[in-house]
Order: structure tokens, then sequence, then C-alpha cells
């Protein structure tokens, strides 16, 4: 049996090789009929609880499976009395209540009786952590004999390709009975997936498996017995070799590079000829069933086709529904082809990304006469590095946690089944340690020197593609690193689509930001040399001690590079002690982690002095750490080739410490009036999160030097970049507005759906003002109304999180019991499991901070309220904002912060409505903008015409007619 492909497709990462697809598809049929000599019999489990910690929650039910290969022996079945009440999500999410446990055996009886039954068989459990936990603790370790072993790492580094490892979406997938959060079922259907895994496993390459069951030698890793079985399976176990499996899986990309435009005459197709491919027999006709020609997408794709010709720059903000990814893919794919030349496309987003080149770019080339190469390039830090990863693997020890052995493991299998990628394709979650250790890095790449570049490396493959590709696809920060370095990163591109360019301003200041961070500075200086934790240094001495010949000179800089680390490591948390001193100079907000500006008065004050001073102690000590460094990087270079990965790692350190004392150095001296200076302090005094901050006020400056200067045609593209019709604040920001006149346009064009009829805005009258006592009591009773009103499916997004968990803390626990279900942004849940949440639940409401709208995109019934307490100003708090005040006085206000909230209110507003089919209403419940001057300008920038001023309950009542979900009979 092939399992259903359009589920399997559905947890297939896009860009999967299609061998690699198709023997995913072929594992459910294996898995059924596949008899591994090897197999003893095992038990399945899996159980439900009252939550989620083994320490204040317990078991409610057990269920396992006995099983030979594919021969099931026996079951057991437990329901448990946890001695409490079943929690009411527990109930609705497992259907199991207080009743049904009446009389049931208490927790200790259960799992004692389940260790019974398990006997000595190794026991496989999906996150074994979790049921281990809550057994053990109820029945004794002691009880149980076999192994734990966890099936979710099986699945991770069998089935690398797959961006799901949740048993219901492996089960969804593969075709098994699908778990029901009942563990009957669930055991069920892990018994089945196991098996799934276990020919995924047989599948990878020969040598392959032996070589991860031999990881870590010495480590406990009860995954190692099943993968040293089936290892041991094949006749005869090659020895496995990285570079001759990346050769198997990668074809050489013959294709020519592609020309620089800088001093080439660039031809462009008529503007004529661009609008009839916005016709329904033109390419973007032919890109889509059923495509409609919208005038505003053929306006926008003129415009790019413009600019291009005139070598111009354009700022175009296009709503909603127009189309603009194929608006300037169509015009400037033309362009490409007929130049030879590559053109950019720079999103903020990895969705967008994803999309241009998973869904839009695919459908482009299908529609286009001429073959057009595409490719997405990102960040160094975001490709595997091979040899790394290699040495890594090999330098695993016996005290290396569970975790990271799986990490490498799935790395290496990844590697094995995918041609091309990247680490955010990985579904790992990654430790910022872990990841730094294993990405590729421009000081420590060795180029020529390594065995794997050009072609077989991830990175270097993939800036080669770019180089002879049309449309290269890359983000902001990959962008602005390029212009802030004066090119060399990115293939030199004349000609750039900056799409969601609303917040190109921002990640170009993050590009340009100097910074130097306790943990950062820690971290780094850790990994050169740790007394009694290794690091590179210790690698060298390692090397030395096997090494022919005398080391000499090489001890000696070896010993006092040492030393200089050492009393480095000490001034890093002196000084950062001090820093956090810092936080008691500025009034308390309330929160733990707070920005500080650092102002003249605070430079002059008394807790300043030793931040002042110990930092210049560790810039000069820094200073001697680059010094020695080098020194040492050239001798290890004198030494021999088989120096050549500690001398590429130390190189790749120096450079973070050189960046490190960049930004201590900038901070302490507060010279430069393009900056503003600040520190990000955590007031807890065991969290090391503390940052020196400087960054440059005016970005626009840069960019009008750096990237328009080198760039013959630059369109920036957005929904949400003008406020209202001005786009003054867009233009200033990226510079523009340095240009000569003539060199840029602006256009502005409406969505494409019917706003006045699909949207309503309400705006309640009688609410108090924000700034007053009365505000949070009024938002609380209308937030109740509206979540009763609608039953659902409502967005409320805070300015305020402390807002926003009071409000939560009352109406969760009130709109709970009439039915309404309401969840939080919080710690602990990552936004997109939040998002996924929300999105596959139309009986589900959620709170959420302002940010989270950032790549949200919800068609359909799922999202049909958002509610916008406060008016989205920026922090007060905020360095930039107060900064810019000190500069330009009350006139900052009006020229940045007040564009800026208008801006961010049409993208709320812009959430609601992502189809011709979609409706949903906005409630505004600021009163500012009724009785205030600037009220005007957030009105006016919205989409709908017509505000609804009414009371609060009859906002309510009149949104639950209009928007809210049918009640059930
Ligand atoms: S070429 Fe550079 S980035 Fe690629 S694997 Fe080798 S060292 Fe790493």
């Amino acid at each position: 049996m092939r399992v259903d492909c359009a589920e399997l497709t559905r947890f297939i990462v896009p860009g999967t090789d299609s061998d690699v697809a198709e023997a995913y598809a072929a594992l459910a049929e294996r898995a059924r009929t596949t008899v591994f000599g090897f197999e003893d019999e095992v038990v399945f489990v899996d159980i439900e609880t009252t939550g989620f910690d083994p320490d204040r929650d317990a078991i409610i039910e057990i269920a396992a499976l006995r099983a030979k290969g594919p021969e099931m022996l026996d079951r057991f079945h437990t329901m448990v009395d946890p001695g409490r009440p079943v929690p009411l999500e527990i109930t609705k999410l497992t259907g199991i209540d207080d009743a049904m446990l009446a009389g049931a055996p208490g927790p200790e009886a259960a799992a004692t009786d389940f260790a019974r039954f398990a006997g000595g068989a190794d026991i496989i459990a999906h996150n074994v952590s979790f049921d281990r936990g809550f057994l053990t603790r109820a029945a004794g370790t002691a009880c149980f004999r076999g192994e734990w072993i966890d099936s979710l790492q099986l699945s991770l580094l069998a089935l690398p390709r797959l961006s799901s490892h949740r048993l219901h979406d492996l089960a969804l997938a593969f075709g098994a009975t699908i778990p029901t959060h009942r563990a009957t079922e669930d055991a069920e259907a892990l018994a089945f997936l196991w098996r799934v895994m276990l020919c995924a496993l047989e599948g990878l390459p020969p040598g392959l498996v032996a070589h991860i069951a031999q990881l870590a030698p010495g480590a406990e890793w009860p995954l190692r017995g099943t993968l040293a079985h089936i290892a041991g399976g094949s006749k005869r176990v090659p020895t496995f070799d990285l570079k001759e499996t990346r050769r198997h899986r990668v074809t050489a990309d013959k294709a020519e590079s592609l020309l620089d435009a800088e001093g080439l005459e660039c031809s462009c197709p008529p503007a004529e000829e661009i609008v009839s491919e916005f016709e329904a027999d033109g390419i973007a006709g032919r890109m889509y069933q059923g495509f409609e020609r919208r005038d505003e997408q053929a306006r926008m794709a003129t415009a790019v086709t413009e600019a291009f010709a005139s070598g111009t720059h354009a700022a175009i903000e296009a709503g909603t529904g127009v189309g603009k990814s194929v608006a300037y893919l169509v015009p400037a794919a033309r362009f490409a082809l007929e130049n030879k030349v590559s053109v950019g496309v720079a999103t903020k987003t990895n969705s967008l990304a994803d999309q241009l080149i998973y869904s839009e770019l695919p459908a482009l080339c299908e529609a286009m006469d001429e073959p057009l190469r595409y490719v997405s390039l990102k960040g160094y830090e975001h490709y595997p590095c091979l040899r790394k990863l290699e040495r890594f693997a090999s330098e695993l020890g016996a005290d290396a946690p569970e975790c990271t052995i799986v990490t490498t493991a799935t790395l290496l299998t990844w590697s094995a089944q995918s041609s091309w990628g990247d680490l955010d394709a990985m579904n790992i979650h990654w430790s910022r340690e872990l990841r730094t250790q294993i990405a590729a890095a421009i000081p420590d790449c060795t180029h020529k020197r390594c065995r794997f570049f050009p072609n077989l490396c991830y990175l270097h493959g993939a800036r080669r593609r770019a180089a002879s590709s049309h449309i290269v696809v890359t983000n902001h920060a990959l962008l602005f690193r390029d212009v802030v370095a004066s090119g060399g990163i990115l293939p030199p591109i004349r000609h750039w689509i900056v799409d969601e360019a609303h917040a190109a301003e921002a990640e170009a200041r993050d590009q340009l930001t100097l910074a130097a961070g306790h943990m950062e500075l820690a971290a780094v200086l850790t990994a050169l040399h740790s007394r009694g934790r290794g690091g590179i240094l210790e690698a060298v001495r390692r090397k030395m001690r096997s090494a022919p010949g005398e080391p000499g000179t090489l001890l000696a800089e070896l010993v006092a590079a040492e030393e200089a680390i050492t009393t480095a490591a000490t001034l890093v948390n002196s000084l950062f002690d001090f820093v956090k001193d810092l936080g008691t100079v500025v009034a308390d907000t309330g929160y733990d982690q707070c920005d500080v500006r650092i102002t003249s008065q605070i430079r002059e004050a008394g807790p300043w002095g030793p931040v002042a001073s110990i930092g210049g102690s560790l810039a000069r000590k820094l200073e001697a750490v680059l010094e020695r460094g080098r020194s040492l990087v050239t001798l290890l270079e004198q030494a021999g080739p088989e120096f050549g990965d500690p001398r590429a790692d130390l190189a790749g350190l120096l450079s973070r410490i050189a960046d490190q004392l960049e930004g201590l150095t900038a901070v302490l001296s507060g010279e430069s009036a393009e900056y503003v200076y600040w520190l990000e302090l955590d007031r807890r005094r065991n969290v090391a999160t503390e940052r020196l901050i400087a960054a440059r006020l005016d970005v626009g400056q840069v960019l009008a030097e750096e990237f328009f200067s080198r760039s013959h045609s630059i369109i920036f593209t957005s929904a949400t970049i003008a406020a209202g019709d001005d786009f003054s604040h867009f233009v200033r920001g990226v510079g523009l507005d340095r240009l000569d006149e003539g060199a840029y346009t602006t256009l502005r064009l409406e969505s494409s759906y019917d706003f006045d009829n699909q949207m309503a805005v309400f705006v309640p009258n009688d609410m108090a003002m924000p700034s007053t006592n009365g505000y949070l009591s009024d938002l609380e009773s209308l937030l109740r109304q509206v979540h009763l009103a609608m039953g659902g499916s409502t967005l409320t997004l805070f300015t305020n999180r402390r807002d926003m968990d009071r409000l939560y803390q009352v109406l969760e626990p009130e709109l709970e019991t009439q039915g309404v279900s309401l969840i939080i942004q919080g710690k602990g849940v990552s936004r997109k499991r939040l998002r996924d949440e929300f999105l596959a639940d139309e009986a589900l409401s959620l709170f959420a901070t302002k940010s989270f709208w950032e790549g949200f995109d919800a068609k359909g019934d799922t999202l049909r309220c958002v509610v916008v307490p406060r008016l989205p100003f920026g922090r007060p708090t905020d360095p930039l904002a107060q900064e810019r005040e000190e500069r330009e006085g009350r006139a900052a206000w009006a020229r940045y912060a007040l564009p800026e909230a208008v801006i961010e209110l049409k993208q709320a507003a812009g959430r609601l409505i992502r189809s011709k089919s979609d409706t949903g209403c906005l409630v505004i419940a600021d009163s500012r903008v009724l009785h205030k001057g600037y009220g005007r300008d957030f009105l006016a920038a919205l989409p709908v015409k017509d505000i609804e001023r009414l009371s609060s309950a009859d906002t309510a009542s009149e949104i639950g007619r209009r928007f809210g979900r049918p009640k059930p009979d």
C-alpha cells in the first residue's frame, strides 16, 4: 500500500529531492511487510495526564502494546484515578472526565501494573522523557528493567526531510491510525510508525547508520542499540564518507555566470508588452488557473518596468490583493533574461521567501517561454558547514548530551538527503551555541583547502548558483549586510526589489548596529580557552603533542594567549555586573528587561565610573587577545596542514571578538553624533543578557551613499509604507530623499478587495481615555462583550504586556465557563505554535502583543475580529525615540512616532482581509482616535471609509450579529 501522497506531501519540506520524496512515499508499504531479523519483543506505551509536569500533574490513562516485529502479542490498558479533578482543557482534549476515572486504580498501582506488563522489554514512546517521567515517578525507577527508547529521536534522524515529527502528523503522513489524544490509539499509531522509521533508517546510504551508531562513544544513548542492529543487518558495512555521500547526492551545476549590469546598456521590454503579460493569455495569466486581470497589478508591473528602464527607484504601496509579487516578478524575469543579468528580491520574512521560491517562481518558470533560473540565498550562518560538522561529529565524547548526538546525527542524514537547503528548513530546536559551532561563517571558511569546496558545500553551492540565476531571492539582513560591507557577500546585483519594505529601515539599522554583549563575549572567550573545559587553544595543544617537531614559539604564544583570555573573561563578568547596576539609575517600569539610553547625565553619574574604567581595561585586554591570536594564526599556518582546522576556527573566533571590541569601544567613547547609545538590561541577577549598543540614527544617509550609489534601480514595495497618501516618512527612513530630483517615484495602489463591503471598523465612543483610571475596566468590559459576541476568531493586539496579562487573568476563566477559549502569547510557547493553534481552531481567541502579526496570514474564518486596545505608538522608553526627541524636539513625534503608529494600525487592519471572500471587523478601543487631532490621520489611513461610533455594548452586539460565530443549537 502506498500512502496518500497529498497528506505526505504536506509534511515533506518543499524543495526535497524527488527520489527522497518517492522513497518516503514507499515507507508505509515497506513497514507492513519488512521483517528485521534482529527484533526482540518491545513495548510501545502512551499515557494521558492532567498536565505536563510530573511533579505537579498525574497520569489519567496508560495504554501499551507488546510487539515482536510486525506481530502484536499483547495489550495493556487502564484508566487511572489521579486523586484530583481533571482540568477542563484536558477533558476537552482527551474526552476523559472525572466520571470515567471513578473506581480506577491510582497512579502508583497503575504504573506498577504497567511495569509488570513491560517486564524486561525495552519501552518505546514518542518523546519518551515525558512518559518515563510520569511512570517512574508513580511506580519508582527500579520497577522498569528495559531501556526507555525515544521514537521522536529516531523520527528526526531517519526522516530529516519532514516538516513535523509530531505523532499525529506522522500518522497522517504515513496512513497510521490517527492519534486522538487517547492512549490506546496513540500507542497503536506509534507501533506502526516505529516500523516506518526503521525502514527509513535502512534506506539511508550504506555506512551512515553504522557511523551514527558510533557517535559519542561511551555516551549513554538508548537508541544506539537499534541503530547498531540496523547497521549490522546490511551484509557489508562500507565506511561512511560524507564527501562521497554528498558526491552521490549533488549534481554539478554547469550554468554560466550572468553579467554585472554595471557598465551594460540594459534594454527593457516596452511597457505595453509587460501590461499584456497580465492578460489571461500572458505570463501572469498562464501562471494560475482562473486568473483574473487586475488593473492595479498591471499598473505596478508597468511602474517596475519604467523604473528599470530609466534607472530610477520607486516606492510602491500595493494594498492586499493586488498580487504584488507577480507584479514585480514578471517584469524582473523578462528584464533579467533579456539582459543576462540577475535581479535581486529581498524579503523580511522566511514565509514570503518560501512562497516565492516554492510557489510563485516555479509557476513563473512554467509560464515563461525561456528557461528562468532562480535561487534562494541567505547569510552564511544559515548553512551548515560540512567541514565543521564532520569534525564536530568526530569529537563528540562520552559527556555529549543525547540532544546533541541526535542533532548531529540528523544533520548527517539531512546532508545525505538534501542536494541543497539551509538550517532553517530543518526541524531542529537549536541551542544558539550548537548552531554557531556547526553553521558556516565567513572568517573560518577554509575555501579551497576544504574538501567540500565549492560544489559539495551548501553555502558555496548556493553562491555559485546565485551567480548564474536570473532571480536571486534573499533576505533584508543579507542585502544590508552586503551594503554595509561594500559588496562581496552577494553577487553584483544592480536591480533590486525590496519587498516588505516597511521593515527595511529597521533591518538596515540592525546591520549597522555595533554591540558588545555579556553572553556573546563570555561564549566566544570560552570557545577560545576555558580552564578545564577545553576550547580551540586546547585543541591546538593536543595537536602539538602528536605533531613532530619543536613547539618553541608556538607554545609560548599559546600560553600568552591563554593568559590574556583568562584575564579578559574575568573582566567581562566584572564589567557587566557594573552594567547591571546601572538599572538602578532609571525608573522601575515593572519589567525585568529595559533599555537605558546612555545620556550625558548617565556618563557623568557615579555608577558609570566603574563601567568606563573596567570597560577600558577589557578593551585593552581584548586587543591583546586579538594580537596574540593573530600571531597564533600565522604560526599555525606555518606549522602545516594538520593545523588547518584549529587555525580556521581560531580565525573565526577572533573575528567575533573584533566585532565585540568594536561595539565596546564605540559605546565607551560615545563620541560619534551619528549614533544613539544604550544599554539592554535585565534586572534579574541570574540572567546575563546585558548588551551595550551603538545604533546608527540616520540609516537613510548610509543607504544613499552605499546602496543607491551602486544600484541602478531599487523598487521598495509593501502593503503598508505610506501614512495615508504620504510617503515622506518612508522616503526619509531609507534615504530616497537624499537623491537628486526625479531619481525616484512613489505609487499607491488601492487594494483589489472591496473593503467597504468586506470589513467594518468600530470605535466605541464611551471608553475612558487610555491615560485615565477608568480605561482598564472599560477595556475589560468591552473585551468580555466582544469575545462573547464573536465566540472565537478574535485577535487582540496589545501594546502593553502588563495590560494583556492582567486582563487575561480576569477574562480567561470567566470566558471559559461560557464556552469561549482564550489563549495568550507568552513564555514557553513559540509564536509559530501559537499562530498554528489559533489558525486551526475557529473557536479560539488570542491575546498577543502587537509584533505578533509579522508574517501572519489568516485566510478565512479563523480571524474575523481584530481588537486594538491602544493606538500602536512605540514605547516612550525607546532609546531611538528619546534621542530623536532630544535632538529634534516636539517635531520628532509628528515626523516619526505618528506615521509609524499609523502604518502599524494599517498593518493590523490588513491582517483581516486576505482574500475576496474574507469578512471581518476592526475594533479600535482607544478614544484618542475620536478626541485628538491626530486621530484623523489614523482613520484616514484605514481602507474603510465609514467608521462606526457606537457604545461598547452596541459595538459588541453589532459585531456579534454581523461577524460572530453561529451559536451551536
Ligand atoms: S567550503 Fe567553507 S563553508 Fe563550505 S564546508 Fe568548507 S569550510 Fe565549510
